[in-house]
């Protein structure tokens, strides 16, 4: 077996065992392989051992990937930042945009969206520890930023998405995944349907998994490092 077989496996494994641990069911959990800086070869082979589910942060560099592997070799997830001048590639080939953090990009989406008859999956990216390096939201604009993305015909609002800050000790992050958790919550109570948190990478997916995290990043750990 290939490293990336394996590296897959051991991930797949240890995500069902921290759901089943926590009372949750593995499948509510979507493993998002990313592969950014990472060549079409080596996707390949990741979609070969298994990989249905592939996370890129590069407009260009994605979609000559896409276009190599075929659009419909995975279900493929933008998590990079996301210019509105670059929007139109991003509905034309990703499933999701895990990156929406403004009602400009939203608009733009929406725009481009429609052109080609698509409702765009789209999450809502919170700056969950207000990091000035960061993009996303702030926790305060989040219920009235959700409420605008709703209103847009050609977007479909499933969650929210967040990158805490790195910590050697993943039980440090353990505090932002609440918080993401607290503002679906609240944006729930107002009706809106939202289902999804994207939140955990190599370093800290079981602790995002046990608060509740349905889609899990993870790039490293299957990949390897990156230069
Ligand atoms: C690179 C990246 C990941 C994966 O990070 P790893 O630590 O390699 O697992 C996840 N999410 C986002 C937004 C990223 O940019």
């Amino acid at each position: 077996m290939t490293t990336i077989n394996n590296n897959l496996n051991a991930i797949k494994k240890q995500i069902k065992e921290t759901a089943l641990a926590c009372g949750r069911d593995p499948k509510s959990i979507t493993l998002i392989g990313v592969s950014k800086r990472k060549s079409s070869d080596l996707v390949s082979k990741a979609i070969e051992a298994g990989s249905t589910n592939l996370g890129e942060n590069y407009i260009q560099e994605a979609v000559d990937k896409i276009d190599t592997l075929g659009k419909s070799s995975a279900c493929w997830h933008f998590i990079g930042h996301l210019q509105s001048n670059k929007a139109k590639f991003a509905v034309r080939y990703f499933d999701y945009i895990h990156t929406v953090d403004k009602v400009k990009l939203a608009r733009e989406i929406d725009k481009q969206a429609a052109k080609i008859g698509k409702v765009q999956k789209i999450l809502l990216q919170i700056n969950i520890a207000k990091e000035e390096t960061k993009s996303g939201a702030g926790a305060k604009e989040a219920i009235s930023l959700a409420r605008e993305l709703m209103q847009f015909e050609n977007l479909s609002l499933e969650g929210l998405m967040c990158m805490p800050p790195y910590f050697s000790d993943p039980e440090d992050a353990r505090i932002y995944f609440k918080k993401l958790v607290q503002i679906q919550d609240k944006i729930r109570a107002t009706g809106l349907d939202i289902t999804h948190l994207s939140m955990g990478m190599s370093n800290d997916f079981k602790v995002a998994i046990e608060e509740g995290s349905t889609m899990v990043r993870v790039g490293t750990a299957i990949f390897g490092s990156r230069d």
